[in-house]
């Protein structure tokens, strides 16, 4: 594995990534190192700048028994996980929204109540290309929302309370100088 999981702290995380043109061998091998990356961190999803890339790219694999509402319901026993996303754009989502816990491999140890929307359509690329349409609900439209923002250098502590970014903020200290650190 080549690729290293980004830290917050490295400036790329707050870079807007760039629509991919071309669907080559060389984007499908980045997917493919990405979920490894993923996988290694025993996350649900990642996208390219956390792995030190600029493409419009995310991946999301989340396990059935987390596809589920709150009376334990399956919510997309039609999609297949793992997805890859290719210039994602969400087309329509609910006036609903819903607050929820998330966390992000980059920022080991730390999460927050974010607000999202409840629900979202989604229209994207596959690596080969093919253009697929989702409407997607509990922890997948979350999480798709969270990867989207990595896309456009937004991250998981912009949108959290303001108290609850003041808690964290020794801790947010440490990981960038730890982060700059490791760098040099
Ligand atoms: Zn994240």
């Amino acid at each position: 594995m080549s690729l290293k999981l980004k830290m917050y702290g490295e400036a790329i995380l707050r870079e807007r990534a760039l629509e991919v043109s071309e669907f080559t061998e060389a984007l499908a091998d980045l997917v493919k190192e990405m979920f490894d990356v993923m996988y290694a961190s025993h996350g649900i999803g990642l996208a390219a700048e956390q792995v030190g890339r600029t493409e419009r790219v995310f991946v999301i694999d989340i396990p059935p028994e987390s596809d589920v509402d709150a009376k334990g319901n399956r919510l997309h026993p039609e999609v297949n996980m793992p997805l890859v996303f290719i210039n994602p754009v969400i087309e329509a989502h609910s006036v609903e929204m819903e607050r929820g816990a998330e966390g992000c491999l980059s920022f080991p140890g730390m999460s927050g109540e974010i607000e999202r929307w409840s629900e979202v359509d989604v229209a994207f690329c596959d690596e080969t290309g093919v253009s697929h349409a989702l409407h997607a609900k509990g922890l997948l439209a979350r999480a798709i929302q969270h990867e989207l923002d990595h896309l456009n250098g937004v991250l998981f502590i912009d949108r959290m309370s303001p108290v609850k970014k003041a808690l964290l903020e020794g801790r947010l200290k440490r990981l960038a100088r730890d982060t700059k650190r490791n760098r040099l």
